[in-house]
């Protein structure tokens, strides 16, 4: 299985799938999420069940246990037992018993060849005990440089839960488009998520608020965090198009239409840049349920900065050395804002340049992410990897392949990924790791399929196990197996 579990006991005695489910709950709380859950999780079963020749008059209870254990747990455990006409979901939360779930889904389709021809398909009796050993499993989605609609990101949803990832960072505004309806500055979807590309043609889209809550439903029932991303000061030429007097030099702006980086910035020094950016992201802690809001802070150029009266106004009046301090003083402006709405902030690791406090979570993304790792660790902030040499899917995934960034990633590489690297003193401070997609060069559902299915299963197992010897030809095959989890 993908991730494997820590404890399987596999017994030689098998027995006959039966043909029907019958669903069973127990819950101290009746959690109405428990019925919509086994809803979900029959269909799946279902699905699987197509390669099983099974006798249509016998039942399988299917006992769905959702209840505190007695004893402290990890976060995520689970534990499944398979037995003849009787199979045991056990978990505390909503993300174990999806795990619980799929173990028992790909433990039916691996069996789905145990088949005797005269009678109906065996299955191997197992007891499950599991649990991850990373707190951060995440996958990262980029819809500005290329918009995917709300039906596709819950696909994705479902992709991510199938390989028990947990974190969806979603990456929801750029320098080419702004992808969120906002009711407190409705100009940014209005203008600020369609471009005019160099053909002329208009490209763009956004999702409405009861497409994001359709989104968040989706991703709770899942067990999975949506994180979303509002990239600041840089990379926001589209919220600049929509109000283009919170720049330094205010002009008319446009979301740009190619790739790259813009010179053009959110002015650091203006009050009400910071007004705007504290009641844009009240409005987004309000909307998203999750503990973490990320703001970016990445590829910020500093020339309008230091050109900015404004900005320099604001560096004298706050004693701030250079403008890399203006950013960390930007983020930790916002960082106590948000605190107070009772959320956490991440940002790309170039918040560390310019020196600020423990309090944000780290994404360690340039080069290797080693040295950004050590900063974050040094300066006691916790910190996620999504290392650009190592994590981009975005990149290559071998020599013929033709789309994609210039760097090439093998599935093996993924594989070979070792969080030895990247732990220090406190193992505690390292979360875990992230796959990033980024869009520029995936302008569709299928290429991007393509680029992130070989991938998602080896840094799935990474992130559930940890280092470890594994062989990567059995790896493969397992994979080669589970693909229908795509
Ligand atoms: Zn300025």
């Amino acid at each position: 299985m993908i991730p494997a579990p820590k404890k399987i006991k596999q017994y030689v005695k098998e027995f006959p799938l039966a043909g029907l489910y019958r669903f069973h709950f127990l819950s101290g709380g009746h959690d109405p999420i428990l019925p919509k859950l086994a809803s979900d999780i029959e269909k799946r079963l279902q699905h699987v069940s197509k390669y099983y020749e099974v006798d249509p008059r016998t039942k399988i209870d299917i006992v769905l246990n959702l209840q505190p254990f007695p004893s402290k747990k990890p976060d995520g455990y689970y534990e499944l037992e398979v037995s003849p006409g009787f199979f045991a979901l056990n978990a505390e939360s909503i993300a174990g018993m999806n795990y619980a779930a799929r173990t028992l889904m790909q433990h039916l389709y691996i069996n789905r060849a145990n088949q005797d021809e005269d009678s109906f398909a065996l299955l191997p009796r197992i007891s499950v005990k599991d649990w991850p050993t990373y707190q951060w499993r995440g996958m990262h989605l980029d819809v500005s440089r290329h918009f995917y609609d709300h039906n596709f990101v819950k696909k994705y949803l479902d992709w991510m839960v199938g390989l028990k990832f947990n974190r969806f960072h979603w990456h929801l505004s750029d320098d080419q488009g702004w992808r969120l309806e906002s009711k407190r500055f409705p100009l940014l979807h209005e203008k600020g998520s369609w471009r005019t590309e160099s053909d002329g043609s208009k490209y763009g889209g956004h999702y409405s608020l009861r497409q994001i809550k359709s989104v968040l439903k989706h991703a709770r029932l899942r067990g999975i965090e949506v994180i979303p991303e509002i990239d600041i000061p840089g990379h926001s030429m589209a919220i600049l198009a929509a109000y283009p007097e919170l720049a330094c030099f205010p002009r008319e702006f446009e979301p740009m239409n190619v790739w790259g980086i813009s010179e053009d910035i959110l002015c650091a020094g203006k009050d009400e840049t910071i007004e705007f950016l504290k009641e844009l992201f009240t409005e987004i802690a309000e909307l998203f349920p999750g503990q973490y809001i990320h703001l970016g802070g990445d590829e910020a150029p500093k020339q309008r900065w230091k050109e900015c009266p404004h900005c320099q106004k604001r560096m004298r009046d706050n004693g701030l050395k250079d403008e890399e301090a203006l950013q960390a003083w930007l983020v930790k402006t916002l960082a106590t804002h948000l605190k107070k709405l009772g959320k956490t902030v991440i940002g790309w690791d170039e918040i560390l340049d310019g020196g600020i406090d423990s309090k944000p979570v780290v994404m360690a993304w340039r080069g290797d992410g080693i040295d950004a790792a050590r900063m974050a660790h040094d300066n006691g902030n916790k910190y996620i990897l999504t290392p650009y040499t190592k994590l981009y899917f975005d990149a290559r995934c071998h020599k013929l392949d033709k789309i994609g960034t210039h760097q090439i990633i093998f599935w093996s590489d993924v594989l070979g990924f070792s969080f030895q690297e990247y732990t220090f003193e406190n193992p505690k401070l390292l979360l875990g790791a992230q796959g990033n997609v980024w869009t520029e060069h995936l302008t569709n559902v299928r290429d991007l399929r393509e680029k992130v299915s070989g991938r998602m299963f080896p840094l799935a197992e990474r992130l559930w196990n940890g280092d470890g010897e594994i062989d990567v030809q059995d790896f493969w095959m397992m994979a080669s197996t589970l693909n229908w989890i795509l």
